[in-house]
């Protein structure tokens, strides 16, 4: 019942922002929670970010969020790509709870940008009670288009025309999100992006880790198509009290995705790699969560950047109010598997079984 209240306070609050009809919000039978209808009342601008930011739109963003938040969120920079360009940390909030997320570790992913831009303005932006208590609760740190120099070129690997061995393509660069392995010293790691986001969870430690990607299309046994997939850390090198954390976390998306964004929500077919975002910051010890935001038609574009935003203010609702660590992590277990692509999807957009 909790994370159902906790579930229509985000629906609310989407009510005022970006406008989302919720079938819990009308029929749960339960107001909204007092605090979050109040607190998330105002309008996202509607030209704050494109859907697809270039790295100069991204920073537009960013700065107009610090500056209209009157510097509660605070912009950061945790290294620089191999071409030079900054990677991005905008943070919000002052409390002892830290979550880290990440958007576009691959480059051509681009709709958890957005939404994270949009998640910093909700959360940075307005003032409110309900405000004040979740921004003294949690601390959110966000890497803000992780892989600059992929987005450019819309494609999955960073820029490192040196780049040889397993998980590259030579000559053009690394997969980026094969190279956070924790077992790794970070200063033989031969990817700037995935070292600067090593580094930063070693300085902050996050109690959540959350990592939005894109993936094809794919059909459900009931004819539905998926709209985002989801899963925890896998590895066998990460603690069942990690893999339990990350198991509640991906209950609370879940939830939240399928009743307050309404999307077809999955379990993600991912490997135990342990250089994989989700699998390293659950060895590390963080409730880490990969969210596959499937790649739409354009009409739906809308429809995924809010899912992903949707999940974002959820998760730290959640954390904030410790209704996630309250959850049945056997619940996990019903999210349903992936069913088979689309074969008639577009063949650029039947990507390839990684995130
Ligand atoms: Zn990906």
């Amino acid at each position: 019942m909790r994370s159902k209240l906790a579930a229509v306070a985000v629906a609310a609050a989407l009510a005022g922002g970006v406008v989302v009809a919720s079938p819990v919000a009308a029929t749960a039978g339960t107001a909204p929670s007092p605090v979050a209808t109040a607190a998330l009342t105002s309008a996202i601008p509607a030209n704050l970010v494109p859907a697809r930011p270039s790295p100069q739109e991204v920073r537009r963003a960013l700065a107009r969020i610090a500056r209209d938040s009157d510097g509660r969120v605070r912009l950061g920079t945790i290294g620089r790509t191999n071409e030079g360009r900054p990677i991005r940390l905008a943070t919000v909030g002052y409390g002892p709870t830290r979550l880290l997320y990440v958007t576009q570790q691959h480059g051509d992913e681009p709709l958890g940008t957005p939404a994270a831009i949009r998640a910093l303005w909700t959360l940075g932006v307005p003032r409110t009670a309900w405000h004040r208590w979740l921004l003294s609760r949690v601390t959110i740190d966000v890497v803000v288009q992780a892989n600059p120099d992929g987005a450019v070129r819309n494609q999955r690997y960073n820029h490192d025309p040196d780049a040889s061995g397993p998980y590259t393509e030579p000559g053009v660069g690394y997969d980026m999100n094969r190279f956070h392995n924790p077992l790794t010293p970070v200063a033989d790691n031969p990817v700037p992006e995935s070292r600067a986001i090593l580094r930063l969870w070693r300085a902050t430690e996050p109690r959540i880790v959350v990592d939005y990607h894109m993936q094809g299309r794919y059909r459900q046994p009931d004819g539905r198509e998926t709209t985002a997939s989801i899963l925890w850390p896998t590895s066998p090198l990460a603690s069942s009290a990690a893999v339990t954390a990350g198991r509640r976390l991906a209950v609370r998306n879940y939830d939240a995705m399928t009743y307050v964004a309404r999307a077809n929500v999955t379990r993600y077919p991912g490997g135990d790699y342990e250089g994989i975002a989700r699998n390293a910051y659950g060895i590390l010890g963080s409730a880490s969560l990969l969210v596959e935001l499937s790649d739409l038609p354009e009409d739906r574009t809308e429809f995924q950047i809010r899912t992903a935003y949707v999940s974002m203010l959820a998760t730290a609702q959640g954390a904030a109010d410790r209704s996630i660590w309250r959850i049945d992590p056997a619940r996990a277990d019903a999210i349903p598997e992936r069913g088979p692509a689309i074969p008639d999807a577009p063949a650029e957009l039947a990507r390839a079984d990684a995130a």
